[in-house]
């Protein structure tokens, strides 16, 4: 899942490739895509493109006229660059063909942007199900996933007054408080994992327990994980972006491994519908988290 830190990259990106070009062509492959069905996203053909920014996990293109292309990129949405000569999906899998070590097939465009200097941005998603969506909307505001957005802690106005707001009292577990988005924009299951650890917190601690100095320690972890990786990601190209953040994460995605900070054993727990890691030595005193189906 993409994360503000990715995100803000990609917006970045398309920001300075596009502002300025005019939508010359939309291509809606993948119908459920428009969540605005009474203004599709060919409204905005002819329109220029003002400037492009992130709220939270998703994407704000601004037009000349004032309207907004909002893309909210969900659990397996991104972004790319069409090849020039290959123009339809057949083109890319003989391209995988060819490749031997192209061992995973690029995922489906579910539309595609013209511009008027040749580009085109295509929208993808790798998911078995559709989870990338797109707005066209006067005010970012009102697509409800901005709407309810909490603060930001990669925003330099964040500050720990915002942050209490989302933790003390919560009578909930410290991993779910830092994913949900009206609490704290911008975070998902990676860069929790990675904030946790580097605040030496157990994930399923509730946020009401944690005494004084591990509120103190979350709240650094919480600005300084972020803020860094949107520094470490800045202006390497989206298509190189999933494999920055991989090599980035010091125990998500790193089960098994040794732990970066005390050599012990990175473990998986189950949490919501997915998996986590976290290192029992570093962050529960040893112990083991459940798995399901152990
Ligand atoms: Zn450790």
């Amino acid at each position: 899942m993409p994360e503000s830190p990715e995100v803000q990259a990609l917006a970045d990106e398309l920001d300075w490739r596009l502002s300025g070009r005019a939508l010359a062509e939309v291509d809606v492959v993948e119908f459920r895509v428009t969540k605005t069905r009474a203004r599709p996203l060919e409204t905005l053909v002819g329109d220029r493109v003002a400037g492009i920014t992130r709220h939270g996990k998703l994407i704000d293109l601004e037009a000349a006229s004032g309207a907004h292309l909002v893309v909210s990129l969900g659990r397996h949405g991104w972004a790319r660059w069409a090849v020039e000569g290959e123009t339809d999906a057949a083109g890319t899998a003989d391209a995988a063909d060819a490749d031997p070590a192209a061992d995973v097939a690029p995922p489906p465009t579910l539309a595609a942007l013209a511009f008027d200097d040749g580009s085109t941005l295509e929208l993808t998603d790798a998911g078995d199900w559709v989870s990338l969506g797109a707005w066209v909307v006067d005010d970012p505001a009102e697509v409800p996933a901005i709407a309810k957005l909490g603060p930001d802690p990669a925003d330099p106005a964040f500050a720990r007054a915002d942050f209490d707001r989302a933790f003390v009292g919560r009578r909930k577990q410290v991993k779910a408080v830092l994913q949900e988005q009206e609490s704290l924009a911008g975070i998902g299951n990676a860069y929790s994992d990675e904030i946790l650890f580097a605040a030496r917190i157990s994930p399923v601690a509730h946020a009401s327990t944690l005494a004084a100095d591990e509120l103190d320690r979350l709240y650094e972890a919480t600005v300084g994980v972020i803020r860094s990786a949107i520094e470490a990601r800045r202006g390497i190209p989206i298509a190189e972006q999933k494999a920055a953040k991989v090599a980035a994460m010091r125990v998500h995605g790193r089960t098994g491994e040794p732990c970066p900070g005390c050599g012990g054993t990175i473990r998986d727990f189950s949490f919501a519908s997915t998996t986590a890691q976290y290192c029992p030595d570093c962050q529960t005193g040893g112990e083991l988290l459940p798995l399901k189906g152990e």
